[in-house]
Protein backbone atom coordinates (compact mmCIF):
# COMPACT_ATOMS: atom_id res chain seq x y z
CA UNK A 1 0.00 0.00 0.00
CA UNK A 2 1.29 3.38 -1.08
CA UNK A 3 1.73 7.00 0.87
CA UNK A 4 -0.65 9.22 -0.96
CA UNK A 5 -1.07 12.95 -0.62
CA UNK A 6 -4.35 14.06 -1.90
CA UNK A 7 -4.99 17.56 -2.70
CA UNK A 8 -8.57 18.64 -3.73
CA UNK A 9 -11.54 17.20 -1.93
CA UNK A 10 -14.80 18.91 -4.37
CA UNK A 11 -17.55 16.45 -5.75
CA UNK A 12 -15.15 14.74 -7.82
CA UNK A 13 -11.49 14.54 -5.59
CA UNK A 14 -13.76 13.57 -2.34
CA UNK A 15 -14.63 10.11 -3.61
CA UNK A 16 -11.69 9.99 -5.33
CA UNK A 17 -9.88 10.46 -2.00
CA UNK A 18 -12.31 8.04 -0.14
CA UNK A 19 -11.87 5.50 -2.58
CA UNK A 20 -8.03 5.36 -1.80
CA UNK A 21 -8.34 5.12 2.14
CA UNK A 22 -11.14 2.11 1.25
CA UNK A 23 -8.40 0.50 -0.56
CA UNK A 24 -6.33 0.56 2.30
CA UNK A 25 -3.53 3.44 1.29
CA UNK A 26 -2.12 5.91 3.98
CA UNK A 27 -3.65 8.46 2.96
CA UNK A 28 -3.08 12.60 3.71
CA UNK A 29 -5.43 14.98 2.12
CA UNK A 30 -5.59 18.94 2.09
CA UNK A 31 -8.14 21.59 0.41
CA UNK A 32 -9.27 24.78 1.37
CA UNK A 33 -12.68 23.43 2.47
CA UNK A 34 -12.99 22.68 6.04
CA UNK A 35 -16.18 20.95 5.43
CA UNK A 36 -15.07 18.63 2.50
CA UNK A 37 -11.30 17.73 5.25
CA UNK A 38 -14.82 16.43 7.89
CA UNK A 39 -16.18 14.02 5.45
CA UNK A 40 -12.61 13.06 4.28
CA UNK A 41 -11.19 12.56 8.23
CA UNK A 42 -14.85 10.69 9.10
CA UNK A 43 -13.64 8.29 5.95
CA UNK A 44 -10.15 7.92 7.77
CA UNK A 45 -7.83 9.78 6.04
CA UNK A 46 -5.40 12.03 7.57
CA UNK A 47 -5.98 15.74 7.24
CA UNK A 48 -2.93 18.23 6.68
CA UNK A 49 -3.14 21.60 7.89
CA UNK A 50 -1.57 22.51 4.54
CA UNK A 51 -1.17 20.87 1.53
CA UNK A 52 2.86 21.11 1.92
CA UNK A 53 2.17 19.25 5.15
CA UNK A 54 -0.21 16.72 2.90
CA UNK A 55 2.58 15.81 0.55
CA UNK A 56 5.59 16.07 2.72
CA UNK A 57 5.89 12.20 3.21
CA UNK A 58 4.03 10.98 -0.08
CA UNK A 59 5.72 8.31 -2.83
CA UNK A 60 2.09 9.48 -4.90
CA UNK A 61 0.60 12.76 -5.23
CA UNK A 62 -2.74 13.01 -6.45
CA UNK A 63 -4.71 16.71 -7.38
CA UNK A 64 -8.05 17.17 -8.47
CA UNK A 65 -8.33 20.73 -8.88
CA UNK A 66 -10.83 23.42 -10.53
CA UNK A 67 -9.00 24.82 -13.56
CA UNK A 68 -5.09 25.75 -14.79
CA UNK A 69 -4.40 28.97 -12.59
CA UNK A 70 -5.00 26.35 -9.37
CA UNK A 71 -3.32 23.70 -10.47
CA UNK A 72 0.26 25.58 -11.34
CA UNK A 73 -0.03 27.60 -8.33
CA UNK A 74 -0.23 24.60 -6.14
CA UNK A 75 2.80 23.24 -7.39
CA UNK A 76 4.83 25.54 -8.85
CA UNK A 77 4.10 29.79 -7.06
CA UNK A 78 7.50 30.84 -6.40
CA UNK A 79 5.72 31.77 -2.43
CA UNK A 80 3.30 28.73 -1.44
CA UNK A 81 3.82 26.12 -4.62
CA UNK A 82 4.59 22.72 -3.01
CA UNK A 83 6.98 21.10 -5.51
CA UNK A 84 9.77 21.53 -3.08
CA UNK A 85 7.72 19.59 0.00
CA UNK A 86 7.69 16.61 -2.28
CA UNK A 87 10.01 13.89 -1.47
CA UNK A 88 12.44 13.67 -4.61
CA UNK A 89 11.52 10.76 -6.95
CA UNK A 90 7.93 11.18 -5.80
CA UNK A 91 5.05 10.48 -8.48
CA UNK A 92 3.19 13.53 -8.95
CA UNK A 93 -0.48 12.63 -10.74
CA UNK A 94 -2.47 15.56 -11.78
CA UNK A 95 -6.16 14.44 -12.46
CA UNK A 96 -7.80 18.03 -13.06
CA UNK A 97 -8.83 19.08 -16.42
CA UNK A 98 -6.59 21.96 -17.51
CA UNK A 99 -4.84 22.90 -21.01
CA UNK A 100 -2.28 20.57 -22.01
CA UNK A 101 0.03 23.97 -22.23
CA UNK A 102 -0.71 24.17 -18.70
CA UNK A 103 0.61 19.79 -18.14
CA UNK A 104 3.50 20.36 -20.11
CA UNK A 105 4.49 23.59 -18.20
CA UNK A 106 4.21 21.45 -14.66
CA UNK A 107 5.51 18.31 -16.45
CA UNK A 108 8.40 20.31 -17.22
CA UNK A 109 8.47 22.45 -13.39
CA UNK A 110 7.95 18.75 -11.62
CA UNK A 111 10.53 16.81 -13.58
CA UNK A 112 12.92 19.53 -13.05
CA UNK A 113 13.11 19.51 -9.42
CA UNK A 114 13.72 15.25 -9.64
CA UNK A 115 10.27 14.39 -9.01
CA UNK A 116 7.97 12.58 -12.17
CA UNK A 117 4.52 14.15 -13.62
CA UNK A 118 1.78 11.89 -15.55
CA UNK A 119 -1.43 14.56 -16.72
CA UNK A 120 -4.49 11.72 -15.62
CA UNK A 121 -7.75 13.64 -16.27
CA UNK A 122 -10.55 11.48 -15.94
CA UNK A 123 -13.85 10.51 -17.38
CA UNK A 124 -17.40 8.96 -15.58
CA UNK A 125 -18.70 11.70 -13.64
CA UNK A 126 -19.32 11.92 -9.91
CA UNK A 127 -21.30 8.92 -10.15
CA UNK A 128 -17.63 7.47 -11.58
CA UNK A 129 -16.09 9.01 -8.39
CA UNK A 130 -18.19 7.62 -6.00
CA UNK A 131 -18.52 3.88 -7.67
CA UNK A 132 -14.62 3.67 -7.96
CA UNK A 133 -15.05 3.12 -11.96
CA UNK A 134 -13.47 6.20 -13.38
CA UNK A 135 -11.80 6.47 -16.52
CA UNK A 136 -7.83 7.34 -16.94
CA UNK A 137 -6.72 9.38 -20.02
CA UNK A 138 -2.75 9.65 -19.22
CA UNK A 139 -0.28 11.54 -20.51
CA UNK A 140 3.66 10.88 -19.83
CA UNK A 141 6.64 7.78 -19.68
CA UNK A 142 4.49 4.46 -20.14
CA UNK A 143 7.05 3.58 -16.82
CA UNK A 144 5.67 6.64 -14.54
CA UNK A 145 2.29 5.55 -16.10
CA UNK A 146 2.37 1.68 -14.98
CA UNK A 147 3.58 2.76 -11.56
CA UNK A 148 1.00 4.89 -10.71
CA UNK A 149 -1.70 1.89 -12.29
CA UNK A 150 -2.58 0.15 -9.35
CA UNK A 151 -3.15 3.62 -7.59
CA UNK A 152 -5.62 4.63 -10.54
CA UNK A 153 -7.51 1.14 -10.67
CA UNK A 154 -8.31 1.70 -6.76
CA UNK A 155 -10.44 4.49 -8.09
CA UNK A 156 -11.20 3.71 -11.55
CA UNK A 157 -12.01 0.84 -13.83
CA UNK A 158 -9.69 1.86 -16.79
CA UNK A 159 -6.33 3.54 -17.34
CA UNK A 160 -4.96 4.59 -20.99
CA UNK A 161 -2.18 6.27 -22.14
CA UNK A 162 -2.47 8.81 -24.97
CA UNK A 163 0.89 9.49 -25.44
CA UNK A 164 3.79 12.26 -23.88
CA UNK A 165 2.59 14.87 -21.20
CA UNK A 166 -0.22 16.63 -22.04
CA UNK A 167 -1.68 13.85 -24.53
CA UNK A 168 -4.20 12.87 -21.35
CA UNK A 169 -5.68 16.63 -21.53
CA UNK A 170 -5.96 16.58 -25.36
CA UNK A 171 -7.74 13.23 -25.40
CA UNK A 172 -10.04 14.61 -22.25
CA UNK A 173 -10.98 17.70 -24.19
CA UNK A 174 -11.77 15.85 -27.55
CA UNK A 175 -14.38 13.75 -25.02
CA UNK A 176 -15.78 16.25 -23.37
CA UNK A 177 -16.25 18.23 -26.35
CA UNK A 178 -17.77 15.30 -27.64
CA UNK A 179 -20.25 15.02 -24.53
CA UNK A 180 -21.32 18.71 -24.97
CA UNK A 181 -22.58 18.39 -28.51
CA UNK A 182 -24.27 15.25 -27.11
CA UNK A 183 -26.21 16.42 -23.98
CA UNK A 184 -27.29 19.61 -26.24
CA UNK A 185 -28.56 16.98 -28.67
CA UNK A 186 -30.09 14.68 -26.73
CA UNK A 187 -31.97 17.99 -24.84
CA UNK A 188 -32.93 19.25 -28.29
CA UNK A 189 -34.46 15.79 -29.52
CA UNK A 190 -36.40 15.17 -25.81
CA UNK A 191 -37.72 18.73 -25.95
CA UNK A 192 -39.08 18.27 -29.30
CA UNK A 193 -40.66 15.22 -28.62
CA UNK A 194 -42.43 16.70 -25.92
CA UNK A 195 -43.47 19.64 -27.55
CA UNK A 196 -45.62 16.81 -30.25
CA UNK A 197 -46.73 15.45 -26.93
CA UNK A 198 -44.47 12.13 -26.28
CA UNK A 199 -43.56 11.01 -22.85
CA UNK A 200 -40.16 11.60 -22.24
CA UNK A 201 -39.66 8.24 -20.87
CA UNK A 202 -40.94 6.49 -23.41
CA UNK A 203 -38.54 8.55 -25.88
CA UNK A 204 -35.78 8.24 -24.10
CA UNK A 205 -36.32 4.45 -24.10
CA UNK A 206 -37.13 4.51 -27.86
CA UNK A 207 -33.99 6.42 -28.72
CA UNK A 208 -31.86 4.25 -26.50
CA UNK A 209 -32.91 1.45 -28.80
CA UNK A 210 -32.55 3.14 -31.53
CA UNK A 211 -29.67 4.98 -33.96
CA UNK A 212 -29.58 7.52 -31.53
CA UNK A 213 -28.26 5.81 -28.66
CA UNK A 214 -25.63 7.57 -26.60
CA UNK A 215 -23.90 7.51 -23.04
CA UNK A 216 -26.37 10.60 -21.85
CA UNK A 217 -29.74 8.69 -22.35
CA UNK A 218 -28.10 5.75 -21.13
CA UNK A 219 -26.38 6.95 -17.72
CA UNK A 220 -27.79 10.98 -17.62
CA UNK A 221 -30.82 11.36 -18.91
CA UNK A 222 -30.81 15.44 -18.51
CA UNK A 223 -35.18 15.37 -18.07
CA UNK A 224 -36.24 15.47 -15.09
CA UNK A 225 -38.31 12.36 -13.88
CA UNK A 226 -36.85 10.11 -16.40
CA UNK A 227 -34.16 8.13 -14.36
CA UNK A 228 -33.58 7.84 -11.03
CA UNK A 229 -29.94 9.12 -9.00
CA UNK A 230 -29.29 11.85 -11.36
CA UNK A 231 -28.75 15.16 -11.11
CA UNK A 232 -32.10 15.87 -13.47
CA UNK A 233 -33.81 14.26 -11.09
CA UNK A 234 -32.16 16.43 -8.03
CA UNK A 235 -32.93 19.71 -9.39
CA UNK A 236 -29.47 19.92 -11.57
CA UNK A 237 -27.53 20.12 -8.33
CA UNK A 238 -24.28 17.83 -7.92
CA UNK A 239 -22.82 16.28 -10.90
CA UNK A 240 -20.41 18.36 -13.19
CA UNK A 241 -21.29 22.37 -13.14
CA UNK A 242 -22.31 24.33 -16.71
CA UNK A 243 -19.48 26.49 -15.88
CA UNK A 244 -17.01 23.42 -15.31
CA UNK A 245 -18.26 22.16 -18.90
CA UNK A 246 -17.37 25.85 -20.47
CA UNK A 247 -13.77 25.92 -19.37
CA UNK A 248 -13.76 22.24 -21.14
CA UNK A 249 -15.25 23.68 -24.43
CA UNK A 250 -13.12 27.07 -24.16
CA UNK A 251 -10.12 24.44 -23.59
CA UNK A 252 -11.06 22.58 -27.11
CA UNK A 253 -12.04 25.58 -28.68
CA UNK A 254 -8.32 27.26 -27.80
CA UNK A 255 -6.87 23.52 -29.04
CA UNK A 256 -9.14 23.47 -31.91
CA UNK A 257 -7.61 27.23 -32.93
CA UNK A 258 -4.13 26.62 -32.32
CA UNK A 259 -4.21 23.31 -34.44
CA UNK A 260 -6.43 25.23 -37.13
CA UNK A 261 -8.86 22.35 -36.84
CA UNK A 262 -12.60 22.54 -37.51
CA UNK A 263 -14.92 22.36 -34.75
CA UNK A 264 -18.16 24.00 -35.64
CA UNK A 265 -20.44 21.09 -33.60
CA UNK A 266 -18.10 22.75 -30.42
CA UNK A 267 -18.02 25.98 -31.18
CA UNK A 268 -22.29 25.73 -30.77
CA UNK A 269 -22.11 24.07 -28.16
CA UNK A 270 -19.77 26.36 -26.21
CA UNK A 271 -22.58 29.37 -27.33
CA UNK A 272 -25.05 27.41 -26.08
CA UNK A 273 -23.35 26.43 -22.48
CA UNK A 274 -22.42 30.07 -22.44
CA UNK A 275 -25.98 31.46 -23.11
CA UNK A 276 -27.19 28.97 -20.19
CA UNK A 277 -24.37 30.49 -17.87
CA UNK A 278 -25.74 34.15 -18.49
CA UNK A 279 -29.24 33.27 -17.55
CA UNK A 280 -28.00 31.79 -13.99
CA UNK A 281 -27.26 28.01 -14.26
CA UNK A 282 -23.51 28.10 -14.40
CA UNK A 283 -23.73 26.26 -10.85
CA UNK A 284 -26.28 24.10 -12.27
CA UNK A 285 -24.83 20.58 -13.66
CA UNK A 286 -24.57 20.44 -16.96
CA UNK A 287 -27.40 18.19 -17.87
CA UNK A 288 -29.69 21.42 -17.10
CA UNK A 289 -28.51 22.59 -20.59
CA UNK A 290 -32.36 20.47 -20.99
CA UNK A 291 -33.99 23.34 -19.42
CA UNK A 292 -32.41 26.15 -21.59
CA UNK A 293 -33.99 24.12 -24.35
CA UNK A 294 -37.41 24.32 -22.56
CA UNK A 295 -37.18 27.49 -22.13
CA UNK A 296 -35.98 28.79 -25.40
CA UNK A 297 -38.44 27.40 -26.92
CA UNK A 298 -41.56 28.50 -25.19
P1 LIG B 1 -15.12 21.06 -7.37
O1 LIG B 1 -15.24 22.53 -7.60
O2 LIG B 1 -16.27 20.30 -6.80
O3 LIG B 1 -13.84 20.77 -6.42
C1 LIG B 1 -12.64 21.46 -6.47
C2 LIG B 1 -12.05 21.42 -5.06
O4 LIG B 1 -10.74 22.01 -5.11
C3 LIG B 1 -12.85 22.23 -4.04
O5 LIG B 1 -13.15 21.40 -2.92
C4 LIG B 1 -11.92 23.39 -3.66
O6 LIG B 1 -12.06 23.81 -2.31
C5 LIG B 1 -10.57 22.76 -3.91
N1 LIG B 1 -9.48 23.70 -4.13
C6 LIG B 1 -9.41 24.73 -4.99
N2 LIG B 1 -8.19 25.34 -4.91
C7 LIG B 1 -7.50 24.65 -3.97
C8 LIG B 1 -6.19 24.78 -3.42
N3 LIG B 1 -5.35 25.73 -3.83
N4 LIG B 1 -5.79 23.93 -2.47
C9 LIG B 1 -6.63 22.95 -2.03
N5 LIG B 1 -7.89 22.77 -2.52
C10 LIG B 1 -8.30 23.62 -3.46
O7 LIG B 1 -14.67 20.45 -8.79
P2 LIG B 1 -14.83 18.93 -9.28
O8 LIG B 1 -16.18 18.75 -9.89
O9 LIG B 1 -14.37 18.01 -8.20
O10 LIG B 1 -13.79 18.94 -10.50
C11 LIG B 1 -12.39 18.90 -10.29
C12 LIG B 1 -11.72 18.73 -11.64
O11 LIG B 1 -12.21 17.53 -12.25
C13 LIG B 1 -12.03 19.88 -12.64
O12 LIG B 1 -10.88 20.15 -13.38
C14 LIG B 1 -13.14 19.28 -13.51
O13 LIG B 1 -13.16 19.87 -14.81
C15 LIG B 1 -12.74 17.82 -13.54
N6 LIG B 1 -13.84 16.86 -13.78
C16 LIG B 1 -15.05 16.99 -13.14
C17 LIG B 1 -16.05 16.05 -13.38
C18 LIG B 1 -17.40 16.14 -12.71
O14 LIG B 1 -18.32 15.40 -13.12
N7 LIG B 1 -17.56 16.99 -11.68
C19 LIG B 1 -15.82 14.98 -14.25
C20 LIG B 1 -14.57 14.85 -14.85
C21 LIG B 1 -13.59 15.80 -14.59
Amino acid sequence: MARIGFIGLGNMGGPMATNLVKAGHDVTVFDLSEAALATLKEAGAQVAATAADAVKDAEFVVSMLPADKHVLGLYLDSEQGILPAIPEGALVIDSSTISAEAARELAQGVIGQGRRFIDAPVSGGVGGAKAGTLTFICGGDNADIEEARPVLEDMGKAVFSAGGHGAGQVAKICNNMLLAVLMAGTSEALQLGRKHGLDAKVLSEIMLQSSGRNWTLEVYNPCPGVMEGVPSSNGYNGGFLVDLMRKDLNLALKAAAGSESFTPMGEKAAELFDAHSENGAGSKDFSSIFDFFEQQGK
